[in-house]
């Protein structure tokens, strides 16, 4: 078993039995729900939204070099740089440019996950750049010295008692401080951040084809503020994340925010569409896109698969996940968790080691049926795991145990054929481990049940 494998393994068994853990994220995740159920009734034909967004993302897929194209020509026409980056070592390379072009000393960031795949906080930390989380969640979790633990809601882990505590010993402010004094006290903190920073960096919800222009879309005026006041901006995202028209965000905007976090419509949606004009007061004077591709291309090559790009990352197949509702986010060791991390990260650069995560599910569906964009979350699953097994990079249960299993189950003869103490010792050695020791131990019974039923109604 290879150790990432292994680990996992280790630690979801340790993390599904931890009862705060359990405690805070049905909490957390509970607030969505509700959240959630009242949110869908702001769509008459949630159903009709949800096929006309797969629809949509669907000819993005099969467009994409052409869309990417038009994004590309619209947004130089606004006066923004486009840069293409194929591995996260070009990003790097690419930011790091920038900063010393334009003598960046500090930097705010919005909640981004492909910064996270970059790592970007370390990398500009160790070239002497101070970087800033100003989305609340992140920054918690970067004051945590964390990773985000979903990809919309970063410290769904930790209860407003936790946050009390982390805030208390970094910033000495009171153990048993409310939530309005602590969003005061980092509203404070930020506001002399923005102004100090000379340069914003953000991902993006959405890239406009059409306007050449990028979506943002958030609750807390932090990513206004990142794209307001620093000089210079950098918009770092993945080329999945292209639309081919701004009207698209009619039903994109909503359809996010109702399975991101229950509301009609987040807070604050900006637009960018490039830096700020001569009459204008605020906004940066130079943009830069980079267009990310980090094993996105790998997941385009595979067809079938390559609907994984249509994600809008609203974060609801992870909520839904019984398998994530038990281990949490950081188990999966991944920047993508859940269900669609499961599909993701095997294709990503830097992640090719994460195939078991594909075999972490009960393939009960409900990814897909909550999926906004009609992703067949649990067919992927399913496919990425026949693909691991002709590879040959699947465990014994996956590769022989269950020809084995559909060769003796499929048979009542052959099964009863195999005596009990036979398959009472094949459970004691590697049946063991499959059961778990959490389960009662599995007897099997000298006679089946049909056996006994007959001699019952034999004798009767
Ligand atoms: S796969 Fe679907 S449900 Fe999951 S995060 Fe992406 S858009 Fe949302």
């Amino acid at each position: 078993m290879e150790p990432r494998e292994k680990a996992f393994k280790i630690e979801s068994e340790k993390i599904g039995f931890d009862l705060k853990h359990r405690q805070t994220i049905k909490h957390n995740i509970g607030k969505y729900f509700r959240s959630v159920e009242k949110g869908v009734n702001y769509f008459s034909d949630l159903d009709a939204a949800k096929n006309t967004a797969s629809s949509i993302k669907d000819y993005v897929v099969n467009n994409l070099d052409h869309l990417l194209l038009k994004f590309e020509k619209n947004a130089k026409a606004n006066n923004m740089e486009v840069l293409w980056a194929k591995t996260a070592e070009d990003v790097i390379k690419q930011v790091l440019a920038i900063t010393e072009r334009h003598k960046v000393k500090a930097v705010v960031k919005t909640k981004s996950m492909v910064s996270e795949e970059l790592e970007l906080n370390k990398i500009l930390e160790e070239n002497n750049i101070k970087s800033l989380e100003t989305d609340l969640g992140e920054f918690i979790v970067q004051l945590a010295g964390e990773r985000p633990y979903h990809i919309l809601t970063p410290a769904m882990h930790k209860s407003k008692e936790d946050i009390a505590k982390l805030f208390s010993e970094k910033f000495g402010t009171a153990a048993d401080a409310s939530v309005e004094e602590l969003t005061k006290y980092v509203r404070k903190l930020l506001r002399e951040q923005f102004v100090q920073a000379d340069m914003g960096i953000t991902g993006a919800n959405f890239l406009i084809a059409d306007s050449g222009s990028i979506a943002l879309t958030e609750n807390e005026g932090n990513g206004l503020m990142t794209v307001s006041w620093p000089e210079t901006q950098i918009v770092i995202a993945g080329f999945e994340k292209i639309i081919p028209e701004l009207t698209d965000l009619d039903l994109f905007w909503p359809l996010l925010s109702v399975m991101g976090t229950g509301q009609k419509l987040t807070a604050y949606n900006s637009i960018l569409s490039g830096p700020r004009a001569d009459d204008e007061n605020d906004g940066p004077t130079k943009v830069y896109v980079i267009l990310f591709d980090g094993g996105r291309s790998n997941v385009f090559a595979e067809k079938d698969h390559n609907l994984a790009l249509k994600c809008i990352r609203c974060g609801a197949c992870l909520n839904y996940c019984p398998v994530y509702q038990n281990i949490g986010g950081f188990t999966y060791d991944t920047v993508y968790s859940g269900p669609i991390g499961s599909v993701l990260s095997m294709y990503l650069d830097g992640s090719e080691d994460t195939g078991h995560l594909n075999f972490a599910s009960s393939l009960c569906g409900k990814c897909t049926d909550v999926c906004p964009v009609e992703i067949p979350l649990h067919k992927l699953l399913l496919l990425n795991r026949k693909k691991l097994v002709e590879q040959g990079n699947a465990g014994f249960i996956e590769t022989k145990g269950y020809k084995y299993f559909a060769k003796y189950m499929g048979s009542r003869r052959k099964l009863e054929k195999i005596k009990s103490k036979w398959k009472n010792r094949a459970m004691k050695s590697f049946g063991k481990k499959a059961w778990g020791k959490r389960r009662a131990p599995l007897r099997f019974p000298k006679e089946s049940f049909s056996k006994r039923y007959m001699n019952n109604r034999k004798d009767s």
